[in-house]
């Protein structure tokens, strides 16, 4: 840890006069903060400035950078360090890896769908962890991340037919590529059970993957075979391998999908807290009432909306809907869906009800899903975190802003271990996010989704200043791929 005491090598900032929402739920309070290299070195009132450059933050919140728990920024990190869509939201963390999508360990010249979430088919380049962790320190992020790998990727990656069953040397095969992944400094491991590239992976093969995972002090976190009819049992496995893995289970993206589903976030809140009872689960949710992912057949009902966001074989279609183009092209809507392959779609799925039950629930992190590469995203990728504190807490009375605050940062900094993150208290990592209560606001939206949010004033992250609402990203990119030892990377 960095001494407490300023000395002249040290970068020194005072943050004076804010109310500090520290990130435990608990009441806000006065004080400034006292910044020293990377850590928070003193919270207190007055606080001498002693040669700081400081900050006034009189009427603002001032509270731990928020911890995205849920993200696909993989490649987003590398191709676009500024990473303006978080930044700008105060976020100075992601969790990367979800849904069984990871970029490493995998090279590919073509990688299947949903892989291609990543930018493209052809990002899949690090052959292990170790050699995208080293991508990324080279690449230097404006905001810090940590690791889940995807059942996916590994099963891209060491089978000849992903799409099928393993073979004991497949498995074998994907067993060392997490175990080198762990030792890498991983968090934890993912599973897309829906998706073609996991859903012929039984339970035990799962079992297996997240057993080397909890070996190395890991989590588990799933995007599970269902999130419409057959929920229930789709909880009941990712459950069964939590407790036969010995693993905290991370239940991802939480929704009951489909109208005829709508109302059932009742039934399985109270299979999570039957659950919790006996093991470790936590769940994260974005604030918007539809999904985000490929153009897929099999969603398409011709009742529930969707909003195309990306399509090779038709670009100019982007941000059109499904029904009025299959109306243009005088055809069904899933025969429209086929022709727009491969592409990208939002699909208006949940019910208001269910996405306030879920985020209202106390065990519920605030997590985007944003798909950083969509032409026309989801608007969740750059809305998520001020819609929370402007709409649903501020606006609707949904929880108390602290509340909302440590959704988004003492709770996933506990769920993911991330030491040192997610709450403001001397010795602590210096992430924080200054915004204005009364102003902050989501502005982006379905229509127009490419827009940085209302009263995010500074964000800074590892002691440094790196975002300012005034003036957009400084030049100082100061993220860190957070390892799971807790020996975070240096630049
Ligand atoms: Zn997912």
């Amino acid at each position: 840890m960095n001494t407490l005491t300023p000395s002249h090598a040290d970068h020194h900032l005072l943050i004076r006069g804010g109310s500090i929402v520290d990130g435990t739920g608990k009441p806000r309070y006065q004080a400034d903060i006292r910044i020293v290299g990377d850590r928070i070195a003193e919270i207190g009132m007055d606080l001498p400035v002693s040669g700081a450059a400081v900050h006034q933050a009189h009427g603002q919140i001032v509270s731990p950078g928020f911890i995205d728990a849920h993200t696909h920024d993989d490649q987003a990190l590398l191709s676009t360090p500024e990473m303006l869509p978080k930044i700008s939201q105060g976020v100075t963390t992601v969790i990367i890896g979800n849904c069984g999508i990871s970029l490493a360990p995998l090279v590919h010249a073509n990688a299947p769908s949903p892989l291609s979430l990543l930018g493209g088919t052809d990002k899949h380049i690090y052959p292990t962890m170790r050699s995208y962790v080293e991508a990324v320190r080279a690449a230097g992020p404006a905001i810090n991340a940590a690791a889940l790998v995807g059942h996916s990727t590994l099963r891209v990656s060491a089978m000849a037919d992903p799409y099928g069953a393993t073979s004991d040397a497949e498995l074998a095969a994907m067993c060392a590529l997490l175990e080198e992944a762990m030792a890498a400094g991983a968090a934890g491991f993912s599973s897309g059970l829906y998706y073609p590239t996991n859903s012929a992976a039984t339970i035990d093969e799962v079992v297996a993957l997240a057993t080397i995972a909890s070996k190395a002090g890991g989590i588990y976190a799933t995007h599970m075979r269902s999130e419409f009819e057959d929920i229930l049992e789709a909880m009941d496995e990712a459950f069964a391998t939590g407790r036969r893995a010995d693993i905290p289970v991370i239940l991802s993206h939480h929704k009951c999908a489909g109208h005829a589903n709508w109302g059932r976030t009742v039934q399985t809140l109270a299979k999570i807290d039957d659950a919790r009872r006996e093991q470790r689960v936590a769940l994260d949710a974005y604030p918007y009432i539809a999904g985000s992912t490929v153009l897929d057949s099999n969603y398409v009902d011709d009742i529930t909306d969707i909003m195309v966001t990306w399509s090779s074989s038709h670009p100019e279609m982007t941000g059109r809907y499904l029904g009025a183009i299959a109306a243009e092209w005088r055809c069904t809507q899933k025969e429209a869906c086929d022709q727009l392959q491969p592409g990208g779609g939002c699909y208006f799925q949940m019910c208001e009800e269910d996405v306030q039950r879920v985020l209202s629930y106390p065990h519920t992190m605030i997590g985007s899903d944003g798909l950083p590469h969509d032409q026309h995203p989801h608007p969740r990728l750059w809305g998520t975190f001020p819609r929370v504190l402007g709409h649903y807490s501020r606006d609707l009375g949904l929880f108390s802003l602290e509340e909302a605050v440590r959704r988004m940062t003492g709770l996933p900094a506990a769920e993911f271990r991330l030491r040192d993150r997610g709450l403001l208290a001397p010795g602590k990592f210096a992430d924080l996010v200054v915004f204005d209560p009364a102003r902050i606001k989501d502005r982006a939206t379905f229509e127009a989704p490419l827009q940085t949010a209302d009263g995010i004033d500074l964000v800074i992250v590892n002691g440094q200043v790196s975002y300012e609402s005034k003036t957009g990203v400084t030049a100082r990119r100061s993220g860190r791929f957070l390892s799971r030892h807790g020996a975070d990377v240096h630049k």
